[in-house]
This record gives C-alpha cells, structure tokens and sequence, in this order.
C-alpha cells in the first residue's frame, strides 16, 4: 500500500506547486471515512482509492484529480456527503466526487439493460469534466487487477465483458494506450484463460529465444544513431498477448506466421532528430514496403504523433519501429492526461493548476463529437456503432509475397489486388492465399494482407466479376473482354446467317468467295462484315446482292428441297431485279381484302399463318392485317365498319416467310448465340435482327426478329430454342 508521504512526494516530483495539505486531509479523511471496511480480497477498503490515486500520479495529473481518486468512493460508501466534501475540499472536487458517484451508480443499477445505452449515459455524464472518466477508468484498472477476490464467476464475467466492450475502447479512443493494453489483457485472461494461456505461452518461448536479438537490435540501433551524434532511448517490446490473439483471430494464421510481434520505440529528443534517425535506420536496413507512415506530419485523429516504419534488420527479422520525442511518447502512454500535462503545464512553463474549463486538445474533439450527437437523438445502436469505429480510411494496403505494395480502395477483393499487380495476371487469376490462407475471390481484403494470386496459362474472366471488382482497372479489363466474346458471338452469329442466305440463293458458301465482295460492301474485313450481319447494322440480303453481281447462282432444282425453306417463291425474280420480295406489300396472301387493296401486315401485331386474324382498313393506307387477340385493336373498338373479314391464302409449296418476335433468356456465356443460329438454321427460320434488352452477369434477354412460314413453325423453332442448355425461356412476343 501506497504511504501518505509517497504519495504526495509523487505528486510534488511533477507538481511542485501542489497544495500538500489538500492531499494529506483528502488521504486522512478518506482513510477514516471508509474505517473498517474491507475489500472482498480481505484488504483494508481504503487500499483501492489509495491505489487508483497512485495510478494517476503515473499519468501525472492534477491535485484535483489524485484528491478526486482518493474520495471516489466516500459518497456512494460511507457517511460523506456532497455537501461536507464541497466544505472541506472545495466545489470543483465534490462536483467530480459527485461524477464518478453517478458512473458508479450507474454500473450498480443497469447491469441488465443494453451496453450502448449504458455507454451513452456514461459519456453524457463525465463529457463535462473528462477528469471524472481518468478517475472512473483508474478505478476500473484497480478494480481489473484485483478481480480475481469477486467470488460470483457470473460477475467477474460481467464486469471483465464491459471493460472489453467499453472502458478499453474508450481508453484507446482517449490515446491512452498503457491503460488500454492493460484492461484489455486483464478482462481477456477473464474471458478467455485458455487462449490467453496459450497465446503467452507461446509468446514467452519466442521471446525466451530470441531474448538476445530483441538485446542485440536495440543496442545496434542505438550504436548507428550515437555515431551521428543522435542520442535515442530504445526499447524493445512484445504486443499483447490480446493484441495478437485478435489478429491471429481475424487474420487466421498461426502466432509463428505474426511478422510484427515485436516492435521498437526510438526516442529522440526532437522532431529533426526523428527524421535524422529515420534516415540512419533506413540507410541501415531495408524497409519493408508499404509500412511506413509518418504521424508527425500527418497526426492520427486522436492526436498521436510518431513515426512508424518496419525494417527488414539484423539477421532478417521483421522489426517494426516507432520514432519519436518523449513528449509524442508520453501523449501515446498516456493520452488526455499527458495532453493536459504538457498543454497547460509545459509548454507555459507556468506551474498553474488546471481547471476543467480551459481549452479542449484534439483528445476531446471526439468526446464533444459524440455528445453533439447524443443530443441529436441517435439511436444507441449507431451510437456504439459509431464508437466502435476505428479512424476511417478509404483505402487498404496489401502486399504481394515479395512485400510489393499494391494500394487499393476499400471493398477492394484479391481480383483487383491481380489486376493491380498485372493486367494478365488479372486474366488469369482463378485462385487467392491471404495471409498463406485460400481465401474466395470475392472476399474483402484488409489492411497489411498478404496476398498471392494463383494465376492459369489461359482463361477469359468470367463476367460475373464485373460485379466483385471494385477498382477502375479490373473493370476496364473484364469488359474488354466482354466486348471481345461479344463480338465473336456476332460474328459466329453474322457468319451463320450470311451462309445460310448464300446456300439459299445457290451462291457459293466459302470465305475466299465473300472476300471478293468486302470491297462492294460497308465493311473492312470479313470478320466485320460477318459482325455487321450479325448485329443487324447490315441486311443480309445486301450481302446476297453484292454476291450475286459477281457469282451466278447454281439451279434452284439441285438444291434440296427442305434447304430451300427461305424466300423460295419469288426468287426468281428477286434475281432479276435485285431485290428480295419477302415483306412486300403486294404479296402479302391474304384474301379478302377486296381487289387491289393494299395489305401490310401491322408491326405491331406481327400476325403470321395459322393465327386468326382481322384487316382494319385505314383510309389512305389500305388494310392492315392484325391478330384477332391483338391489344392494339381496342382503338378501333368503336368503329367497326372498318373492321374486315380476311384470312390467309398460304400456298405451302412457297414457304414464304412471315415476320416474328421471339423473347430469349440465355445464359450469358460465349458461343450461346451461335447455339442459336445454328438451331434457327436447322428448323429453317431467318434470324433478321437481334436486341440486347437486359444484361445481367448471369443471364441476359434478348428479342429475336424471325422470318417463319406459320405459327406451327414458330412453335417448332420454340421447341427447339426451348431444348437449348443455355436458353433458359424462349417464347413469342408480339410487336
Ligand atoms: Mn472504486
């Protein structure tokens, strides 16, 4: 136990203008107050207020504060009151007796109702002097270290659980890192002896190993900093048997796989000599890509300054370091507190008290963040969501194993890291090792991954990474090749089309034949010749004309008659003039329509054969034929006189072929559309224009412009789509 003299000696060694008998009175009356009471350890009671002021004389805080800790407990304990402690001590120390009192009372009266709700009235009550949490988190220091005397399992539990989910947290949001690494080992061993046990097990061993590197480093960076006049205290140190719990957790990997266990703090004596030290040590050893950052010029959000860099250094140990003064030293220890040392007594070189009014540093910005938006009305959940919250940052940093370092955007997975890295490799990527682990390719990397790429000799990446991807470059690539296996469909599909005119109209069907007619043609090379056809930006049948200028066709009789399913009649004159006859107005057999009446077929109804049907007659435009189920013709409902009896007069020697519209959906994979053509060809029927009408990154619709004899033919060319393995729906639309 802390004596009366010591502790006051320890507040005088950084607080020379300290008030002693303030500090005597507050230690005897707290002394007396709690009297006989005893600990569960079986320890005077007055030991824990005693010790939690000794733990804040480490942080050097003020008077107010240590007096504070001594009496922490007086209210809610024992006989004190409020009023006798403002009497005997001043306002200022019973308004933050009076402050932990309510946090206290606090953890006593909600231990069923929600963390976040607690954690809101924690932070709205002490938001006004933060002196009142140091003091409430020295407490719960205390209190961690001797939890092992709380009988009740369930408590201990309880109490360790919510210096995990909130005290640690906050200590660290504050910069208080001892504190934080300390709560967090202390409630881990509670919550999890077995993997703190055997995390420190291992640990130990490594350390016991490599005792002397961690010796030999240290020394050897302070002897390269000495030879240029550079004067540094380093220390070497492990992280947390907790720290590297969590990161062997998130990360998955065995603590022999963890680079970083150790870490070096350089402390210098000013900023120049931190970037001179820097120097020497990156003159000395490698670095190691990637890991350095410079929090002196660009500090963290909580105001902490240092220099981080990691170096590949003696005998190939990753080492990471820390450069840095001892006063962005002790802000990092120490947090709030060292600010409020150094702010107000420092820097001013004063020795004034500090009262919980003067300025706000940067530690507390968050903690007036947080209480703007309390009173804002957010729900609890975002609140601990939002405190919960680690410093944003938008991009992540990952490594290739030879500690290349590839930046990307966050949400970035291993197929934009193998686009990064190469846009072949890209290509080629099947498979990702995170951290030496098979990690699925849509998974989101983090910060500091290490990631290698399985790449095979040849492979078009799937479309549905369109939707993984995050980065520009990854998406420029994958729709290049999208593009690519687009256009061989037109092609394919072009060339299908074109062949199967050509064999209709007798003309030779092979390339060296069409390569003739390019030059007549809209298009540089056959490949584009075929693409144009395919994407219907040119008519098949200017083709056929360019070909027959040059070529005569062989006799109509040697073709076989089941080929010979398209534009038979007619064709003979179509040769003569040039031009095909199918869609012509005046051909269109339909009776009843009266002599010499003009009849198109409506385009909006696209009837054919075997459908049932009516003419409108339209004055000026002669009759237009519809389907009798059509929608179109509710807007002649009230005018019947126009409506007129026909019906087809299909000679079915001819084969003539009648326009339709059919609705694919199709897997979006290569070689579907051919699939396509090649069954349209079969079945006799004349592709003539195609639309994308909806791209996904699985299927894709398309609406197909068919030439066919009659219903019953469409419905076998259905059939026949329908048996398709990529054609997942295949069906008539009309119009
Ligand atoms: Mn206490």
């Amino acid at each position: 136990m802390i004596r009366q003299y010591d502790l006051v000696e320890r507040v005088k060694s950084y607080y020379p203008a300290v008030d002693e008998s303030l500090l005597n009175r507050a230690y005897v009356y707290a002394m007396k107050m709690h009297g006989s009471q005893k600990r569960a350890s079986g320890d005077p009671y007055f030991s824990h207020p005693l010790e939690v002021a000794g733990i804040l004389t480490d942080l050097k805080l003020d008077p107010a504060t240590i007096v504070t800790a001594l009496l922490h407990d007086t209210i809610e304990d024992t006989e004190a009151t409020h009023e006798e402690i403002a009497r005997l001590f001043g306002e200022e120390i019973a308004q933050l007796v009076d402050g932990v009192t309510k946090l206290t009372r606090l953890e006593l009266t909600n231990e069923d109702s929600k963390q976040a709700e607690n954690f809101r009235k924690l932070i709205l009550a002490v938001a006004k002097d933060v002196r009142v949490l140091l003091v409430k988190l020295a407490d719960r220091l205390h209190n961690m270290r001797t939890l092992e005397h709380i009988r009740k399992p369930e408590s201990r539990r309880r109490i360790a659980q919510e210096t995990m989910d909130l005290y640690a947290p906050l200590a660290g949001r504050m910069g208080m890192q001892g504190f934080r690494d300390q709560l967090e080992d202390l409630a881990f061993a509670e919550l999890n002896p077995e993997a703190r046990d055997a995390v420190k097990s291992r640990l130990d061993l490594k350390q016991e190993k490599s005792r002397d590197l961690v010796v030999r480093i240290a020394d050897e960076i302070k002897r390269r900093l000495a030879a240029v006049g550079i004067e540094a205290w380093v220390s070497g140190r492990t992280k947390t048997a907790y720290s590297i719990w969590k990161k062997m957790e998130r990360k998955s990997i065995a603590l022999e796989q963890l680079s970083d266990i150790y870490g070096f703090r350089v402390v210098v004596d000013s900023v120049d000599d931190c970037y001179r030290a820097l120097g020497i040590l990156h003159g000395a050893w490698p670095m190691v890509p990637g890991r350095f950052k410079d929090y002196i010029s660009t500090p963290k959000g909580n105001n902490y300054r240092s220099i981080h860099t990691t170096v590949v250094g003696p005998e190939r140990e990753r080492v990471e370091m820390q450069i840095r003064t001892l006063e962005m030293h002790e802000v990092d220890e120490f947090g709030v507190a060292a600010h409020w040392f150094y702010k107000d007594y420092v820097e001013n070189g004063s020795k004034k008290s500090v009262s919980a009014s003067d300025e706000l540093v940067a530690p507390f910005r968050w903690l007036r963040e947080v209480v703007e938006m309390l009173e804002h009305d957010a729900t609890s959940e975002e609140f601990l969501e939002h405190t919960k919250l680690e410093m944003f940052q938008d991009q992540v940093f990952c490594f290739t194993p030879k500690g290349r370092l590839i930046a990307l955007p966050r949400g970035a997975t291993p197929i934009d890291f193998a686009y990064a890295v190469h846009t072949d490799i890209g290509d080629r990527c099947v498979g990702a090792m995170v951290n030496g682990r098979h990690m699925a390719l849509r998974s989101e990397l983090q910060n500091g991954d290490e990631v290698e790429i399985m790449a095979t000799g040849q492979q078009v990446p799937p479309l549905s990474w369109d939707d993984i991807v995050v980065t520009g470059k990854a998406r420029a690539a994958i729709r290049a090749h999208r593009r690519r296996a687009e256009r061989e469909q037109y092609v394919r599909l072009g060339r299908g089309i074109v062949e199967a005119s050509l064999r209709t109209e007798g003309l030779p069907v092979d390339e060296a034949a069409l390569e003739v007619v390019v030059h007549d043609l809209p298009a540089s090379t056959l490949e584009s010749l075929f693409e144009q056809v395919g994407r219907a930006t040119l008519n098949v049948e200017t083709v056929v004309r360019a070909m027959l200028v040059h070529f005569t066709p062989e006799k109509k009789s040697r073709r076989p008659k089941i080929k010979g399913a398209k534009v038979a009649a007619g064709s003979e004159r179509a040769r003569e003039d040039g031009t095909l006859p199918r869609g012509r107005p005046d051909a269109i057999p339909i009776t009843g329509a009266g002599v010499g009446t003009s009849v198109t077929l409506s385009p909006v109804s696209l009837p054919i054969p075997g459908d049932r049907i009516v003419g409108i007659m339209q004055p000026g435009k002669g009759v237009e034929v519809y389907r009798i189920d059509s929608p179109a013709l509710a807007a002649y409902d009230d005018d019947l006189d126009c409506w007129i009896a026909v019906k087809w007069d299909i000679d079915a020697d001819e084969h003539r072929q009648f326009p339709a519209r059919i609705a694919l959906v199709l897997a979006n994979a290569p070689g579907v559309l051919g699939e396509v053509a090649t069954v349209a060809g079969k079945h006799g029927a004349n592709i003539e224009n195609l639309t994308t009408t909806d791209r996904k990154p699985d299927v894709y619709e398309m609406t197909v412009d068919i030439g066919v004899e009659s219903a019953q033919h469409l419905e076998r060319l259905l059939t026949g789509l329908r048996g398709l393995k990529s054609v997942s729906s295949a069906k008539r639309v009309y119009g």
